[in-house]
């Protein structure tokens, strides 16, 4: 497959330019070009040659949408599909403050949790940063968005498929390229990351300069349980996990966030609650409640309103800075992961050929 431009900074850019004896200021252009939602053919402002021979050497932006759901809420889904055929799913939820975008960094994913579909087929394979990035880029032109103060997606959430830290040189290269003032300018700051908990990854992010809202899903108070639904738990302890967030603050000053998925009968008891008030008083964090999204394959079930409510009153009672999160697009399979296993399985009846893809030899229950 041909090398895909969107991968490239600034200052690649230049280098390929100079090889194939072109003027290294173009590099800028295109650059704007391409996350404005240009392709190659409506780069106008290159010579003709030029476009042609960039298109015979690379891909320019190598997502695009093939399908679109709008809530009744406004939440809108879309599906991408990548050169190689495979497809990944976004979510755009709009705000008073601005349009947010759920993005995917993984096709699949290795952390196999208990809830969430994104993991029912291992992992897939990583997404390059341009391919991140385009997820980005082809919401922003559907938008009629531009570059910078243009931009119609102001922030962005790295919840979609995978793990964004096990695929760490990508995802790090991704919020650099999104951030960059000649480009969609989106700021780190308007930008959540969220983990399983990759507790190495987490210090070395805190280094990078790129102080993210840091988004721990941390599911259960107790290792044992937590590793029932997240094997990653097996991995890194809770005890570990915990001094990694207070590095990223003391690195950043940026205050970080725990999820918590609330599952019927299995994370949403008092004892729970009360663990969870022990584990994180005093903490420069804030707790968000999630209700389970039931995904059809897994057998788990989600709180009722009022139960989600109990558990959130018992935090605040404690003076725990925690919210339960909004209900949005429910109506259009919000849970991540669900929309892309439909449109496979309804794929997978029209043509029952194999799968374009390997999954061979990957190691998918997220311990290393
Ligand atoms: N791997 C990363 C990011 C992807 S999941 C992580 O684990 O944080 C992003 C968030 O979506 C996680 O907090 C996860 O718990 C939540 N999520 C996944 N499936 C869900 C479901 N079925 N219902 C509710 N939340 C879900």
């Amino acid at each position: 497959m041909k090398p895909c431009l969107a991968d490239y900074n600034i200052e690649e850019l230049k280098q390929i330019l100079i090889e194939m004896g072109e003027k290294p200021f173009r590099a800028g252009q295109i650059f704007k070009s391409l996350h404005a939602g240009l392709s190659f053919d409506e780069m106008t402002d290159l010579s003709k040659p030029l476009r042609a021979q960039l298109k015979e050497k690379f891909i320019d932006i190598p997502a695009r949408i093939i399908e679109t759901i709008k809530s009744v809420d406004g939440t809108e889904k879309f599906l991408f599909a990548f050169s190689d055929g495979n497809v990944i799913e976004g979510v755009l939820m709009r705000y008073k403050y601005g349009n947010t975008l759920c993005v995917s960094s993984q096709i699949g994913c290795r952390m196999n949790c208990a809830f969430c579909a994104s993991g029912l087929e291992g992992l897939i394979r990583n997404l390059s940063a341009g391919e991140i990035l385009s997820e980005v880029i082809c919401v922003n032109k559907y938008l009629q968005g531009g570059l910078g103060e243009k931009r119609k997606v102001t922030n962005i959430v790295m919840m979609g498929s995978g793990e964004p830290l096990d695929n760490y040189d990508n995802v790090t290269k991704f919020l650099r390229l999104v951030s960059a003032k000649e480009g969609l300018n989106i700021s780190v700051r308007n930008i959540s990351l969220s983990t399983s908990g990759l507790v190495n990854k987490m210090y070395d992010l805190a280094n990078e300069n790129l102080p993210v809202n840091l988004t721990v899903s941390l599911h259960s108070p107790f290792d044992d349980e937590r590793a029932l639904i997240m094997p990653v738990a097996k991995k890194w302890s809770i005890k570990e996990i915990l001094p990694a967030c207070d590095n990223f603050f003391k690195v950043t000053g940026r205050r970080y966030i725990f999820e918590y998925v609330l599952i019927n009968g299995n994370n949403d008891t008092k004892r729970h609650a009360d663990a969870l008030i022990n584990l994180l008083k005093g903490k420069p964090c804030h707790v968000n409640l999630i209700r389970l999204n039931e995904v059809k394959e897994k057998n788990l079930k989600t709180v009722t309103d009022k139960e989600a409510y109990r558990f959130l009153g018992i935090l605040e009672k404690a003076s725990l800075s925690a919210t339960l999160r909004r209900r949005m697009g429910d109506d259009i399979d919000g849970a991540c992961g669900q929309l892309r296993r439909r449109y496979l399985s309804e794929k997978d009846k029209q043509n029952s050929n194999e799968m374009p893809y390997d999954n061979a030899g990957v190691n998918n229950d997220g311990v290393n």
